[in-house]
């Protein structure tokens, strides 16, 4: 087969190189064998099993872009596409851990790490630490400029003090990348990043939030008391972090869409199976027309949510501009996964609304798509400004 890579050449957009086939079959292979069994106490425990996580960087899931020369897999912003979704597929919760690690952490440092904080900090993203995305704070959510977060320059060192909220990884990240204002009275033009190590005097990872899904993902207050953070830790230039986060979510927000659609996905495989299984009037739920419409309707939604999260991811990976099919990705993707979640727990009847089927957790993880990086009112606005100006 001629390859559908090489230039010049207009693969259909779900057409994989042999890469990122063999990638989506390990990540297929392990989710089936090692998450599968864990994705109930997980849920209800609230936390991720700590084996896990070793296990996702052997598998070279958590430094996908990072190049060999930092210990990293060397692949493309796709393939971290694909891992989220074969992720999502199975476990919602799990899957976040590797799309922030890879769409936000090892990114924004990709991009804008200096050449100093690039060899300190890749490899150790690569082998063994996790990393959290810290920018939110309680009164800055959709106004995610209007931080608190202070950043006050003394000799070679910054002193940050104030509080984030919501931050993911924040119980298992050994790396944050923090966001606070260098110069509150220049508005977003203060707005610095910088990146913070774990176990920093005065900085404290503080209240996990108990949440309606993926239950298993750390969501934590993160606390900053007169933390000394080097000059060579800021993340890009003084006063140009609006920029590092507005770009890096830009492209994170992709990867929420693949979440969305490995989960919309997963759901749509349970019920697929079970329609079939399931007998009332003497037949198979699933024999039903009404039924099969249903069922048939959710594989358009998945089928159509993901071409579009392939689309923008390949763009970012083209170079080109992805903005715009990003936030309707993301959008999209949340939409699809809320109705088609809900849909399975309609065709599980009563099953479906108990914790012993899987869809009852895949309906309350899908809410969170239309909420992080950005709300569905930032899609539709970011959407709208580009239509309209
Ligand atoms: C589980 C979870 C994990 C998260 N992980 C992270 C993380 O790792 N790092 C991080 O920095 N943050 C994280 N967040 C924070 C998340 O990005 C914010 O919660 C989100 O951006 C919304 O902000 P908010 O909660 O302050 O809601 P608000 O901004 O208060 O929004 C409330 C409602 O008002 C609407 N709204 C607000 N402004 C407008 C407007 N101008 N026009 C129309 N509608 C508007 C919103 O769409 C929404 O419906 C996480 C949140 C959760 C719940």
């Amino acid at each position: 087969m001629p390859d559908p890579t090489a230039p010049g050449a207009h693969p259909a957009l779900t057409t994989l190189s042999e890469e990122e086939g063999m990638f989506r079959e390990a990540v297929q292979d392990f989710a089936q064998s090692e998450m599968t069994p864990r994705i109930t106490s997980m849920d209800r425990a609230q936390a991720l099993d700590p084996e896990l996580i070793p296990q996702l960087f052997e598998l070279g899931l958590m430094g996908i872009e990072i190049p060999e020369e930092y210990g990293g897999t060397a692949s493309t912003f796709f393939t971290s596409i694909l891992v989220v979704e074969e992720l999502s597929r199975v476990d919602p919760a799990v899957a976040v851990l590797v799309d922030v690690q890879n769409t936000l952490c090892v990114n924004a440092v990709l991009r804008w790490g200096s050449d100093e904080i690039k060899e300190v900090f890749l490899p150790r993203l690569a082998a063994d630490t996790v990393g959290a995305y810290a920018l939110s704070e309680a009164g800055s959510g959709s106004d995610a400029f209007a931080l608190a977060c202070k950043a006050t320059r003394e000799g070679d060192n910054w002193v940050l003090d104030g509080q984030k909220l919501f931050i993911t990884n924040g119980n298992e990240a050994g790396i944050f990348i923090v966001f606070a204002n260098a110069d509150p009275a220049a508005g977003y033009k203060g707005i610095t990043a910088f990146v913070v190590e774990k176990g920093t005097a005065g900085f404290t990872v503080g209240k996990k939030e108990d949440k309606l899904g993926i239950r298993a993902s750390s969501t934590t207050e993160l606390v900053f008391e007169n933390v000394l953070v080097p000059d060579r830790n800021v993340l890009g230039e003084v006063g140009k972090g609006y920029k590092v986060a507005i770009e890096t979510l830009n492209e994170g927000r992709i990867g929420i869409g693949a979440q969305m659609v490995g989960l919309a996905q997963g759901a749509l495989d349970h019920t697929v199976r079970y329609v079939q299984e399931r007998e009332q009037f003497g037949r198979t739920i699933g024999s039903f027309q009404g039924v099969q419409f249903q069922i048939a309707q959710m594989a358009v939604d998945v089928e159509a949510a993901r071409l579009m999260v392939y689309n923008a991811a390949r763009l970012k990976d083209e170079g080109k501009d992805f903005v715009y099919p990003a936030a309707m990705a993301k959008l999209f993707s949340s939409q699809v996964a809320q109705r088609v979640s809900s849909t399975a727990v309609d065709l599980f009847g009563g099953y479906g609304f108990t914790r012993e089927y899987p869809v009852e957790k895949l309906y309350r993880d899908a809410k969170i798509g239309s909420i992080y990086e950005g709300t569905s009112n930032m899609q539709l606005q970011t959407i709208a400004k580009m239509l309209l100006k």
